[in-house]
């Protein structure tokens, strides 16, 4: 009974730090999450950005020996961006997917999971806590869910009533037995408009993900994007979210209740030309403070190279030109050829021409012959 009443004095004290929900959980193996992952593996499906074994994500007392319980929080974050910028013809523009809008989400989560730390710190001696965002090994939707956040859709988001899918989640494992919460009793049904929607069929029933074939997992990758994606990723610059956008639980969904997470129009979708021309510095200072640089600069310049290319962009040409023949990186360098095959002006088809005579790396011919393929 005493845990009880201090979990409500910890409800109303996350109310207060700006913790948008809070439930809690038991420290019993994730069974069910557990099989999932295992088929996964035995799949292939997995993203290789996993941490931890599985055993480690579903078995919560692998993490802290002394584990009884795990709160589970979840912050609201925006889905409508006000003064778009458009992106027009000579002056195209990039995107970045929702849950990278506004400064890193997993800051903003370690610190409040800290604050609620230190306030049951300072109610219970010898109060441990192990918190965990997104990185951790812990499987959070598989908390989240059990904790009652919300339920898990078809399109693997967690989905709550009040938010959305359009969520943050973060958690952490305690050693004290508080009650737990019961799950929502929601589920997606018979729908299976993100299973449809999802452009690369990523989505497998049953609500299993190949991240091998979402384009959310792709545009992180560093290396050249796969020849069939690249028609499907458009001017995605980093994550992608048509799978949560889709989603009927998501109509009218859209909170503005921190100001962390206020997008920064001119950021969140910026010019694409520019991005080409960052230094490492000027790309911390600018994108440094979003989730989606977490990979560093190639991964982003790489897809405004991609993003140019679908819109058959002319003014990019010069520039494409300059990055084919003078880029350090291969990746760089050989989407860039690629791309001016794709945009097809005669300028650009004779620069890939000339710089396959000087170029050296095997992968970069191989995208300029793609490239040149295109054109022809
Ligand atoms: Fe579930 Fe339909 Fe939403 Fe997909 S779109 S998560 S199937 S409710």
């Amino acid at each position: 009974m005493a845990y009880e009443q201090l979990k409500q004095e910890i409800i109303a004290y996350s109310k207060k730090i700006g913790i948008d929900k809070i439930g809690f959980t038991s420290t019993d193996e994730f069974s069910e999450m557990k099989s999932r992952l295992k088929l996964q593996q035995e799949s292939g499906f997995q993203s290789g950005f996993e941490k931890g074994t599985i055993e480690q994500r579903t078995e919560p007392v692998r993490l802290m020996p002394a584990a009884q319980s795990i709160i589970a929080i979840a912050l609201a974050y925006p889905s409508r961006l006000s003064n778009e910028p458009k992106s027009v013809v000579g002056d195209r523009r990039g995107k970045f997917c929702r849950a990278s809008w506004g400064m890193d989400y997993h800051y903003v989560l370690r610190d409040k999971l800290q604050l609620l730390g230190e306030f049951i710190t300072t109610k219970l001696d010898g109060f441990q806590f192990k918190p965990m965002v997104d990185t951790g090994e812990l499987a959070d939707r598989a908390v989240a869910e059990r904790a009652g956040i919300g339920f898990s859709g078809k399109n693997c988001a967690i989905i709550t009533p009040e938010f959305g899918s359009y969520v943050y989640l973060g958690e952490m494992i305690t050693n004290v037995p508080f009650p737990q919460d019961s799950p929502v009793g929601d589920s997606c049904g018979d729908c299976r408009i993100c299973i449809d929607a999802c452009p690369t069929g990523a989505l497998e029933e049953g609500g299993r993900l190949n991240a091998k074939k979402c384009l959310a997992f792709l545009t992180q990758t560093k290396d050249y994007l796969p020849d069939d994606y690249r028609s499907k990723i458009g001017n995605q610059l980093y994550g992608y979210d048509t799978c949560q956008v889709v989603c009927p639980k998501n109509k009218g969904k859209d909170f503005h209740l921190h100001e962390e997470f206020e997008p920064d129009p001119d950021l969140v979708k910026p010019r694409l030309l520019p991005i080409l021309n960052l230094s490492n510095k000027e790309f911390k200072e600018r994108f440094g403070p979003m989730a989606g640089s977490w990979r560093g600069k190639k991964p982003i310049q790489r897809n405004a190279i991609l993003a140019l290319a679908h819109y058959k962009e002319k003014s990019a040409v010069d520039k494409l030109i300059e990055l084919m023949e003078t880029d350090p990186r291969p990746v760089i360098r050989g989407t860039a050829a690629w791309a001016l095959g794709k945009i097809g002006t005669e300028e650009g088809v004779q620069a890939v021409k000339k710089a396959r005579e000087q170029e050296k790396d095997k992968t970069v011919i191989d995208e300029m012959d793609k490239g040149l393929r295109i054109e022809l």
